[in-house]
């Protein structure tokens, strides 16, 4: 058992006014120590809900978690108490958010917002904690730390502000960080900046990351493992080879074609027609047949279960039954 973190046919559903949606329905991940597992999907497709559950960080009411296991180290996280669960936040389990600025208080020095955790969790001193603020500081990149550590989150650019929320989130040494769209906000060179430094902190600190993103082109050089994520179902996974250069799910050559083109200066991107399935009445076949051009009646009739490919890489599509019509993957796909 070598897994940190592992999610067995994890459920969670909202009650809301058009009847309860379901968000997650049945998800399965595995992330091993010091490795980054990238789940990817378009909005709607239950990455966020899946990652705020395993922060513990779903209102409940109107949320409901209706089955499933979160196994960290072992433990499992859904049977711990409000009380557990603050202390596996602070210290073992770290996250991220897309905004840097909703992340940070703004009225409160950046110094000292790195140093709370320190001081609750660690039972560091005042002054060795602000001392670990500024070394932190300084490994996320931020020149004259010193200085830095005592200014608040407005004099920091977009970038430097997603610098000073990865600071806060390293500094109790997590042995999982959840990363959720942490570039969206920022423009493409620093983007590329932030991946680099998460890359970078990665092999010092050996902490594992989920990255999630509905972007593939982040996936490629952070991420080993993908789970592809649609209609609130992981309907593809392997690692990032597998799912790059043989995908087996239409809906993966969808993200996959809609990834702009390193050598296409067109700037176009295709988009996926149609819309994702409504979660309050799901599908009872394939959640991605109403926009599969490739759907036939068993995808209608019957979900999909999942076809092993490799040791590593499952896809939840018939199209992988060897009784279906052979089918290419469109020309679209490719780096
Ligand atoms: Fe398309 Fe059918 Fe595969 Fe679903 S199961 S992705 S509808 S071919
Ligand atoms: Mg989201």
């Amino acid at each position: 058992m070598d897994n940190i973190l592992e999610l067995k046919d994890l459920h969670v559903s909202f009650d809301t006014f058009s009847g309860e949606v379901q968000a997650v329905r049945g998800v399965n991940l595995e992330l091993k120590k010091g490795e980054t597992l990238a789940i990817v999907g378009e909005s709607g497709s239950g990455k966020s809900v899946t990652s705020k559950t395993i922060m513990g960080l779903i209102p409940k009411p109107p949320g409901k978690i209706k089955n499933g296991e979160i196994l960290f180290e072992g433990k499992d996280l859904l049977k711990f108490s409000n009380k557990e669960m603050q202390r596996v936040r602070g210290k073992e389990i770290s996250m991220i958010f897309q905004d840097p600025m909703t992340a940070l208080n703004p009225t409160m020095k950046v110094g000292k917002q790195i140093m709370e955790g320190l001081i609750k969790h660690q039972n560091m001193s005042k002054s060795d904690a602000k001392k670990r603020a500024i070394e932190l500081l300084e490994l996320v990149g931020i020149p004259n730390p010193d200085a830095r550590v005592d200014q608040y989150p407005h004099e920091f650019s977009g970038g430097m502000r997603q610098r000073v929320v990865i600071a806060i989130a390293l500094a109790c040494n997590p042995k999982v960080l959840i990363a959720d769209e942490p570039t969206t906000a920022l423009d493409v060179t620093i983007q590329a900046q932030i991946l680099d430094l998460m890359k970078d902190l990665q092999d010092k600190t050996g902490t594992a990351i989920v990255l999630i993103t509905h972007d593939l082109g982040v996936v490629a050089n952070l991420a080993q493992k993908v789970a592809v994520m649609y209609g609130g179902k992981v309907v593809e996974t392997g690692t990032v080879d597998e799912i790059f250069y043989n995908p087996k799910h239409p809906y993966t050559w969808g993200l996959l074609s809609s990834m702009p083109k390193l050598h296409d200066h067109s700037n176009k991107l295709l988009a996926i027609p149609g819309s994702p399935p409504d979660l309050s009445d799901p599908p009872k076949g394939c959640p991605f047949a109403a926009r599969c051009p490739h759907a036939m009646k068993v995808c209608v009739d019957h979900m999909p279960g999942y076809f092993e490919l490799s040791e590593t890489q499952k896809s939840a599509c018939w199209l992988v039954d060897e009784r279906a019509p052979k089918v290419n993957p469109p020309e679209t796909i490719g780096v």
